[in-house]
């Protein structure tokens, strides 16, 4: 294992011995290869360049107690990026492809797997870029599928804590039929805006409601929301929301746990109900929200009187962890243990 100061490496990008790649020519994926270069030559005229052909995913290996590597849900992650490349037509990468790449990618950099006690995970980032050179606005003829991990630390260093957010009605993340629900860096490219107008106000993170009436909850950033009341998990439905494998997860635990599950829209109003709010993703698992302001008519949504977050989300939390170090049961086959 690599000599790195595990507990505190963050969430940036620490370079790691080898990524894997694999181009697409003539209507069909090449041979799999492995590459110690950071860089990619590419041709100015590229279609990712200028029309946005992109779309990445976004999942984590863990080494647990035992010492060994967990990959966590790797199929749903390929599944949903056959969906975003399906959306904004890019050719599919298979699952058996996805997890042979993966699964490759992730032993090669063995070294830079963080140990168990560190609460840090090697961060596993799959992306795919239309390559070949062309003006015209059409789907390229030439892709270039890359996956390349790098060690992230703990999300909460000092302990599952909660943040405030604040509704944003100048931008939409994405639209009603739009792009929304695929993973693409165009989406990205969208919030940013928002996102540093709710920095620039003091908050964490920026909130949407939908696009077409400003009524219903969208989505916390980049993160799904979940609300929390009367022993019930509620999370919106939504044609512009991208579909979280967390929240995913952490709709089979809650009803594990006992608790009724609603995926359906949520008006803004009901925000005055929930006991406790969340938002989930990869990266934190759940970050749960201290309150959500609304500028425009100067409400405030409370969930975290004290500021700790509440007691179901951490159960939340903690169950999910649990299944993705190993500690707890992988009951749904959601773990890929690499060998
Ligand atoms: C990746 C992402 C999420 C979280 O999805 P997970 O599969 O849980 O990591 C939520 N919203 C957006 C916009 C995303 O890009």
């Amino acid at each position: 294992m690599k000599d790195l100061d595990w507990s505190n490496i963050g969430f940036g990008y620490i370079r790691t011995d080898y990524n894997v790649r694999c181009c697409y020519r003539d209507g069909k994926w090449g041979e799999i290869e492995v590459s110690s270069s950071e860089h990619i030559n590419l041709h100015m005229a590229a279609t990712c360049l200028h029309y946005g052909q992109e779309a990445f995913e976004g999942l984590k290996a863990f080494r647990g107690k035992d010492g060994k590597v967990r990959i966590f849900r790797l199929e749903a992650n390929a599944e949903r990026l056959q969906s975003t490349c399906d959306g904004i037509l890019m050719p599919q990468i298979s699952v058996e492809m996805f997890r042979e790449m993966v699964t490759k990618v992730v032993n090669l950099n063995k070294d830079y797997i963080p140990p168990y006690e560190s609460g840090a995970s090697l961060y596993i980032r799959p992306l795919i870029i239309g390559t070949s050179a062309q003006v015209g606005v059409h789907p390229a003829s030439e892709y270039m599928f890359i996956i390349f991990v790098t060690p992230v630390g703990p999300y909460f260093k000092g302990g599952f804590s909660t943040n405030p957010y604040v509704i944003i009605r100048e931008y939409d993340r994405s639209a009603p039929l739009g792009t929304g629900k695929y993973k693409v860096g165009g989406n990205y490219a969208a919030s940013l805006r928002a996102n540093k107008l709710a920095h620039d106000k003091g908050y964490s993170c920026e909130f949407y409601l939908d696009a077409r009436e400003k009524k219903y909850i969208d989505e916390c950033g980049a993160a799904n929301f979940i609300g929390i009341k009367d022993n019930t998990y509620v999370t919106p439905l939504s044609t512009s929301i991208l579909p979280s494998i967390t929240n995913n997860s952490l709709q089979q635990i809650a009803k594990d746990m006992g608790m009724k599950v609603e995926v359906r829209p949520v008006p803004e109003e009901e925000l005055l109900t929930f006991e406790e709010a969340g938002a989930c993703g990869t990266a934190a698992v759940i970050s749960p929200i201290e309150r959500i302001d609304d500028l425009e008519t100067g409400k405030s949504y409370v969930f975290a009187k004290d500021g700790k977050p509440g007691p179901v989300l951490t159960e939340l939390y903690n169950r999910l962890r649990a299944i993705q170090y190993g500690d707890a049961a992988d009951d749904y086959g959601w773990v890929t243990i690499v060998e």
